[in-house]
């Protein structure tokens, strides 16, 4: 029997890099050591003091009921209490702030929420794919806003087209920014905040990497805080990255309590909230955010470090920026995105992301993710070396 899929899966985009994979696979299983740098996820483990109060919750009795998909109480007034203290943005836990599945979760279901059939999304290029996915599945239409590196990455909002902007129903932006790393300051958020009122668009900003900084005078901010943002928007929060925390599947979003309120009523329809013994090991995370998040930045910033030295010796050029855990770097003369990741991947056995992945204008770039230990980022950082 044949199981004609929804149109909402036959509609997605091609795989563009299944040929990758599949000599990954082939070399895996040839016994040879191939070295990922192409995935975001943290590898240094979460943190024992979350492990144990996840633990203790979860022996309690309290926690083994449902969930409420708004979110356990002392959760969001620990995100409350974070997002006073890391950003001087005051939130009531109760209506401007939901407990999500991780970010992703919210991202895509912000979608269902709003977008109708025909509604158009903003979306930057390149980037987080959810954005236009979530937009699609709901019967929406990207409209993209093209990041390119004169402009630090940022979306040109004067070159949007006049109609698309006066039709546009959201706006997903995303700094201190993946793939690209670029970060922004309130200023750009000022101007975000300013044009999305203009035009009634709901802005997402993505903020999943602002606890991942190496210049405390470029600490990322929030879009919350930037002038009217809370009429106009809400920001997604992970504890994904900042606390790597990434299989548990825990973030939340915050803002304006229309949307919070919107988000929620259509969560109540799909899932059942988070299981209270992850948030209460949440609460744990983000009342130490400030030690905790220290730790990861002194050992991402030793391994960027290493990265960028070796770069600057070999004369890569690669974006420089003081934040995420991403290199953003230019693929050389000779290549496009693809046939260099194909080329460090049969040469070097190192996999990297071809910045073609995140959209159209990624092409020329790849993306290397420093969430390896050391020793094996450094071996593959001699294995590129070797065959340049
Ligand atoms: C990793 C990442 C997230 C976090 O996703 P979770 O679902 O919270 O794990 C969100 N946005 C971007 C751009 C990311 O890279």
């Amino acid at each position: 029997m044949i199981f004609e899929e929804a149109h909402r899966l036959k509609a997605l985009p091609p795989y563009l890099f299944a040929e990758i994979d599949r000599i990954i696979k082939e070399k895996k299983s040839k016994g040879t050591d191939v070295i990922s740098l192409g995935i975001g996820d943290p590898d240094i483990p979460t943190a024992n003091e979350i492990i144990d109060e996840l633990c203790m919750y979860a022996k309690d009795s309290i926690t083994h009921r449902y969930p409420s998909s708004y979110g356990l109480t002392m959760f969001k007034e620990a995100a409350a209490n974070y997002y006073k203290d890391r950003f001087n943005v005051e939130l009531d836990p109760e209506t401007e702030i939901i407990t999500l599945w991780g970010s992703k979760e919210g991202i895509s279901n912000i979608a269902y929420a709003f977008i109708d059939p025909g509604d158009i999304a903003l979306v930057p290029d390149p980037g987080y794919l959810v954005y236009n996915i979530g937009t699609m599945f709901a019967g929406g239409k990207s409209y993209i806003m093209p990041c390119i590196e004169e402009n630090g990455f940022l979306p040109d909002l004067d070159n949007i087209d006049k109609n698309i902007a006066q039709k546009a129903k959201i706006m997903h932006i995303n700094y201190p920014n993946n793939p690209t790393s670029a970060t922004c300051g309130l200023d750009f958020f000022n101007k975000v905040s300013d044009f999305a009122l203009q035009n009634s668009i709901l802005v997402c900003h993505d903020n999943a990497y602002c606890d991942v900084y190496f210049d405390e005078n470029e600490k990322p901010s929030s879009f919350l805080a930037a002038r009217g943002a809370r009429d106009v928007g809400i920001e997604f929060n992970s504890l994904s990255k900042t606390f790597n925390m990434t299989g548990w599947r825990i973030g939340f979003a915050a803002g304006n309590r229309q949307v919070i309120a919107s988000l929620g009523k259509y969560k109540t329809n799909v899932d059942s909230g988070v299981f209270d013994a992850v948030q209460f090991a949440g609460v744990e995370a983000l009342n130490n955010y400030k030690r905790l998040s220290g730790i990861n930045i002194e050992i991402y910033r030793k391994r960027k470090q290493m990265v960028t030295a070796l770069f600057d010796k070999l004369g890569f050029k690669y974006y420089k920026s003081n934040s995420t855990i991403y290199i953003w770097a230019n693929v050389p003369e000779g290549y496009t995105s693809k046939s260099f990741a194909e080329h460090l991947l049969d040469k070097a056995n190192v996999v990297v992301t071809p910045g073609s992945a995140f959209g159209t204008y990624g092409e020329g770039y790849y993306r290397i993710s420093i969430t390896l230990p050391d020793a094996r980022l450094e071996e593959a950082l001699e294995r590129i070396q070797k065959i340049l």
